[in-house]
């Protein structure tokens, strides 16, 4: 993930600062709002958290750090988005190996001068999207920082024994495909960088993204995929994971890629920003593999669901190289630039 942006400044009185409630009361601020959900046996307050899966599942574990200066800005952002995208974006890596997100832990460092009322609307944020999909909040570790905020999202979801899906199982012949739109995230992004007036659907895909629990859980029940990940460094980084941990090649065609209306209204003007579809990144659609017999039945599952999914290419026998299929009919291969956050080249 990268920085946030816009045009959320933070206005109003603050009344209330952290220094002035105490890590304790914070943490029984955090226990009174966070509700006890199914499988849990003990949430916030105790050394540990006492948590039961489902008979028969395997246990899955993501974390996502954002630091405040590298991921946000809070001249940039709203501390409730920001909760919500805290959870958003770690939900989506469950739902990229076809899980259920279950349990959610909240690691918080803020200054002794942040505002309460930040941490009460950031809070809201995290509550409102873990209750979205029946996550509870068991636990976590509050501290002070020295400067920036820092936050720490860990969850844990579950699946049955054998039905998660990896960046490895795509095989010669499977097809591409992808839900949603691509780069509109980014597109927003750059239009904010640039002070430019950004339609609030391209901003909401940044500031609010969707994380595609029920799809990824869809496609792990019923074994659709062959490999998944969830597109967060942009489409080619990404792609090129899966590639790379299946040792094949992977072929899109840059006319199927599917783009939002706002997205080619901005192409149309610019034709560079199909650059943005391609390696922009925070989109939290799933990319996943198919095999030929199984397309239909995604295609149609997925129809019937309205989940929106796009067929944009397919997978060859190699080691993992990934081209792009122009509109002119060439095909180039794609230099791959996920971001990288120690290489800034
Ligand atoms: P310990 O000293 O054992 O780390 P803490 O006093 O840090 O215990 O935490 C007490 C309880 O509150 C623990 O159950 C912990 O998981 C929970 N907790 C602490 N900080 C947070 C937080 N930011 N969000 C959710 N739960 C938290
Ligand atoms: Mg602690």
């Amino acid at each position: 993930m990268r920085f946030y942006s816009p045009k959320f400044r933070m206005q109003g009185r603050k009344t209330l600062k952290l220094k002035a409630l105490g890590e304790f009361k914070l943490i029984d601020r955090i226990r009174e709002q966070a509700s006890e959900g199914e499988g849990v046996d003990r949430g916030i307050g105790d050394d540990a958290a006492v948590l039961n899966l489902p008979e028969g599942h395997q246990l899955l574990t993501s974390t996502d750090l954002l630091i405040e200066g590298v991921h946000f800005r809070h001249d940039w952002t709203d501390c409730e988005a920001l909760g919500h995208k805290a959870v958003a974006v770690n939900l989506s890596d469950i739902a990229a190996m076809g899980g259920s997100p279950r349990y959610l832990y909240l690691g918080l460092a803020c200054p002794d001068e942040a505002e309460i009322s930040d941490i009460d609307a950031f809070l809201r944020g995290v509550l409102d999207e873990t209750a979205k999909y029946g996550v509870s909040l068991v636990g976590g570790d509050t501290c002070r920082s020295p400067g920036p905020w820092m936050i720490s999202v860990t969850v844990e979801g579950s699946a049955p024994r054998d039905q998660a899906i990896g960046r490895d199982g795509a095989q010669p012949g499977d097809l591409i495909m992808v839900s949603g739109t691509l780069g509109d995230s980014a597109l927003a992004l750059r239009l904010i960088e640039e002070d430019k007036d950004a339609h609030t659907s391209l901003l909401k895909r940044h500031h609010q993204p969707v994380a595609q629990v029920e799809l990824g859980r869809l496609l792990g029940e019923n074994h659709l995929a062959s490999a998944m990940i969830d597109v967060s460094d942009g489409l080619a980084g990404d792609l090129e994971h899966i590639l790379q941990a299946s040792q094949v090649d992977g072929l899109i065609e840059e006319a199927e890629l599917p783009l939002s209306e706002e997205f080619q209204v901005h192409l149309g003007k610019a034709p560079a920003l199909l650059e943005l579809a391609l390696y922009g990144g925070e989109d939290y659609e799933l990319l996943f593999t198919v095999t030929p017999d199984q397309a239909p039945s995604v295609r149609e599952l997925c129809a019937a669901r309205q989940f929106p999914v796009t067929t944009i290419g397919y997978i060859s026998k190699g080691s993992g190289l990934l081209s792009l299929k122009e509109k002119t009919g060439e095909a180039r291969p794609l230099l791959v630039r996920g971001y990288d956050h120690f290489c800034r080249t």
